[in-house]
C-alpha cells in the first residue's frame, strides 16, 4: 500500500465522515492505494459510532484504533503510526484544517526525490491572535537556545514520511512525547513546504492557552536539561558576591576602624557563601539527575539511514 493517513480524533463526530469523503475524492482522482488509520482518542461524543459507520460503508481502507480514555494527540499519533501499513505515512488532523490536496503535493515530492525522507508543512501565515503568535515565536527561540535538537518555527505535525522515519519514531519509546522534537531528533532529510491552514470544518479546537503552555513546558523538559543547571549558575553568582561583599565591606570597616562591624560582615559573608555552596551542590545533583533522565528515556543510541554491506558478503 502506498499511503497511510494517520488521523487522531478527539470529539470529531461532525468531522470524520466529511474528512473521509474529502480524502476519497482527492485520492481516488490520483489513483493512489491508501488507508485511513483513525485513532479515537477517548472521545466523549459519538466519534467512535461515526467511525464504525464509515468502516462498514467505505471501501475497506479504514482502520480504527480506539483508546480506553483520552491519552492526548501525541499518544494517538504514536498508535496510528504503529498500526499504519503504508510505505508512506502522513500525520493529518481530522478537522480539515489541513487539506488532503497538500498531502498529494507531499507524496509527489517524495516520489520524485528519493533522497528525501520526509516532507513537512509549515504555516506560512499564522491565523491566530497576535499574543499567541508572540508566545509561539518566543517559545521557538527559547527551546532552540536550550536544546541540542533544532525546532523549526511554525512547523506542524502535518507531514508525510517514509517507513524508515516511522520506525525511527516508534523506536523512541519515551512516555512524555513531544513530536516536534522527536521528528527532528531522529534526523533524516526533511523538506519544508508552506501551507495555508483552513478554518476548522466543525467543532472547536481542543487547545486552550493553559494546555498550550503546559505543552510548551513539556517540550522544553523533554528536549533540554538546561533548567537543572540553574542552581549551579545562581550558586556561583552567590559565592562570588559573598567574597566581593567580604572584600568591600571589610575594607570599609578597616579604613573607618569600625571593628564592631567586622563581625556582622563575617556573618553575612558566611551566610552568602554557604547559600552559594548549597546551590552549587544542588546543581551537581541536577547534573547526575539529567544524565539519569536521559538514560531513562531509553532513546536509540543511533539511527542509521542506510547500511551498505560489502559487495561480496555471503
Ligand atoms: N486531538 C486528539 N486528542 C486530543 C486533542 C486533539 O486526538 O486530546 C486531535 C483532534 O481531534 C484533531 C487534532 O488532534 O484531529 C488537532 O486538534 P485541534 O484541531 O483541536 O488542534 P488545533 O488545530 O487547534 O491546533
Ligand atoms: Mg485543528
Amino acid at each position: 500500500m502506498k499511503l497511510s493517513l494517520v488521523v487522531p480524533c478527539y470529539n470529531e463526530e461532525q468531522n470524520v465522515a466529511l474528512f473521509y469523503s474529502e480524502v476519497k475524492r482527492v485520492f481516488d482522482a490520483e489513483g493512489y492505494s491508501y488507508e485511513c488509520v483513525f485513532v479515537n482518542d477517548g472521545s466523549a461524543d459519538n466519534t467512535l459510532g461515526e467511525l464504525k459507520k464509515l468502516h462498514a460503508e467505505a471501501d475497506g481502507n479504514i482502520r480504527i484504533v480506539s483508546f480506553s480514555r483520552n491519552f492526548g494527540k501525541e499518544a494517538a499519533m504514536y498508535a496510528g503510526i504503529e498500526h499504519a501499513k503504508g510505505d508512506l505515512i502522513c500525520l493529518i488532523d481530522a478537522d480539515l484544517q489541513q487539506r488532503p490536496e497538500v498531502v498529494v503535493g507531499m507524496v509527489k515530492r517524495l516520489d520524485e526525490a528519493p533522497e528525501l525522507d520526509c516532507v513537512a508543512a509549515f504555516q506560512a501565515e499564522r491565523r491566530e491572535s497576535g499574543l499567541l503568535t508572540f508566545f509561539k515565536s518566543n517559545f521557538y527561540k527559547l527551546i532552540n537556545s536550550v536544546s541540542d535538537t533544532t525546532f523549526v518555527q511554525g512547523a506542524s505535525d502535518f507531514r508525510t514520511f517514509r517507513r524508515s522515519v516511522a520506525e525511527a519514531v516508534l523506536s523512541m519509546g519515551e512516555y512524555h512525547r513531544f513530536s516536534k522534537g522527536i521528528l527532528s531528533w531522529v534526523g533524516f532529510n526533511t523538506e519544508y513546504i508552506p501551507y495555508e491552514v483552513q478554518e476548522r470544518a466543525a467543532g472547536e479546537s481542543k487547545w486552550s492557552f493553559k494546555k498550550l503552555f503546559k505543552y510548551a513546558i513539556d517540550g522544553i523538559m523533554a528536549f533540554s536539561t538546561a533548567p537543572l543547571a540553574i542552581p549551579t549558575v545562581l550558586g556561583i553568582i552567590m559565592a562570588v558576591v559573598s567574597f566581593l561583599y567580604l572584600g568591600i565591606d571589610g575594607l570599609i570597616s578597616v579604613i573607618s576602624s569600625d571593628f564592631e562591624n567586622i563581625r556582622d560582615t563575617l556573618i553575612i559573608f558566611l551566610l552568602l557563601l554557604i547559600g552559594g555552596i548549597q546551590l552549587i551542590s544542588i546543581g551537581i545533583i541536577g547534573k547526575y539527575l539529567a544524565k539519569t533522565y536521559e538514560q531513562g528515556k531509553n532513546r536509540p543510541i543511533y539511527i542509521a539511514r542506510e547500511v551498505i554491506e560489502p559487495k561480496n558478503d555471503d
